[in-house]
């Protein structure tokens, strides 16, 4: 949206010839808590962020359908047909899985041409696949009349990016961009989708910033720790972490070698902290929320050890600002993204002052995600 409130000149006319029949979009996240939790059937509150991602689409006769992102502009508009997917052709593939997924739920579909412009950061742990996704589907099931309702849409989207695009993603964040309305958080439990939007309140502020960090060490990093997570699971007898959440975490933790009992230690007590932090969020207590943040945040660096020095720096510098309640790393971990809970209006400041020590210090750039400079 532009300053003057009118949307962007849409560059789906000028690419496909006619105007679009419908248009749809989606928001990126960030998770407030809740960390290494869903792929042990655990409970996350991610929030719904203002970037955006927003496509137009047109049914068209036949099986071909045509794609375009201003984000991949070089790559001008790109094609497939209908049953004929193929794996490995780049952002495409977020599409052709969710095609063939819904070919295979019996969902009928024709051709199409689809223009994507998002605002959400790709590959900056702001789920910009998910909002991706959600968006094609939310397009796809208007245009098309697909009888899918918002957990059915959220559960397709993940299971085009698990089985097609190959990423071993969980349900957070294709239900976060799903279900999660504008300035709302989502409480989550990734075992049964119950799910529930727990208002932001009021005198709160979230902001992100990048550490800049590369990515290819995360993904080594994630299998291994949810390899590990597996193995306690298998060691401790249950099907599923969550299986234990009625036990002391550190009973539990004492059943099993190092460095597996602190993996268990933090999954069981961050689970806690998650159910703490809905409740705080609903009574608008943002000093015990900050309070969770930061002690997610040690049980993340300490017990979980997917913390780095530089994201260390970065948390310390934001919990020592004014007006921040409490900042923690958010995602998946081994670089990424900080989390600020800020009182209104200070977020901007103290995320921009943060990242400016953070140079000074350690001769890095972090760039401040959100929240956006005002215009
Ligand atoms: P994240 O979801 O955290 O941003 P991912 O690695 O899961 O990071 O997803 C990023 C990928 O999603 C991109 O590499 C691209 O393939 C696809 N993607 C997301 N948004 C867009 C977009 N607007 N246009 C084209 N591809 C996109
Ligand atoms: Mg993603």
């Amino acid at each position: 949206m532009r300053p003057d409130g009118r949307m962007r000149p849409d560059g789906f006319a000028a690419r496909f010839g006619s105007p679009p029949d419908v248009r749809a979009e989606a928001r990126g996240r960030v998770n407030l808590i809740g960390e290494h939790t869903d792929y042990s059937g655990g409970f996350v509150l991610p929030a719904a962020i203002p970037l955006r991602c927003r496509v137009s689409l047109a049914r068209r006769p036949g099986k071909r359908v045509r794609l375009f992102s201003d984000d991949r502009e070089t790559d001008g508009v790109l094609e497939y047909a209908l049953g004929e997917e193929t794996a490995g052709r780049g952002w495409i593939d977020h599409v052709q899985g969710i095609t063939r997924v819904l070919a295979e739920r019996g969902d009928a579909l024709g051709g199409f041409d689809v223009s994507v412009a998002s605002e959400v950061p790709l590959g900056s742990g702001l789920a910009s696949s998910a909002a991706l996704e959600v968006s094609v589907l939310r397009a796809l099931r208007d245009a098309f009349r697909l009888p899918l309702d918002d957990v059915a849409l959220a559960k397709t989207a993940r299971r085009a990016e698990n089985e097609f695009v190959g990423a071993p993603v969980g349900i957070m964040d294709p239900m976060a961009a799903s279900l999660a309305p504008e300035g709302a958080a989502l409480f989550l439990d990734t075992r049964s989708l119950a799910h529930e939007t727990v208002p932001i309140p009021e005198g709160a502020e979230i902001g992100v910033i990048d550490s800049g960090l590369p990515h290819e060490h995360a993904r080594g990093g994630y299998r291994t720790r949810r390899a590990e997570v597996e193995e306690a699971t298998r060691r401790l007898g249950v099907r599923e972490l969550r299986d234990l959440s009625g036990e002391d975490p550190e009973a539990v933790a004492r059943r099993l070698p190092e460095p597996l009992s602190r993996r268990v230690r933090h999954v069981l007590t961050e689970n806690r902290r998650v159910l703490e932090a809905l409740a705080a969020l609903r009574a608008s207590d943002l000093v015990r929320m900050g309070t969770l943040v930061r002690e997610a945040h040690r049980s993340l660096a300490d017990d979980f050890e997917v913390s780095t020095p530089e994201v260390e720096l970065l948390v310390s510098l934001a919990d020592r600002r004014q007006g921040v309640y409490g900042a923690r790393l958010t995602g998946g971990g081994f670089g990424g993204s900080v989390l600020l809970l800020a009182a209104r209006g200070a977020a901007r400041a103290a995320a921009d002052a943060v990242a400016r020590d953070y140079r000074a210090l350690s001769g890095r750039v972090a760039t401040v995600l959100l929240p956006m400079a005002s215009e």
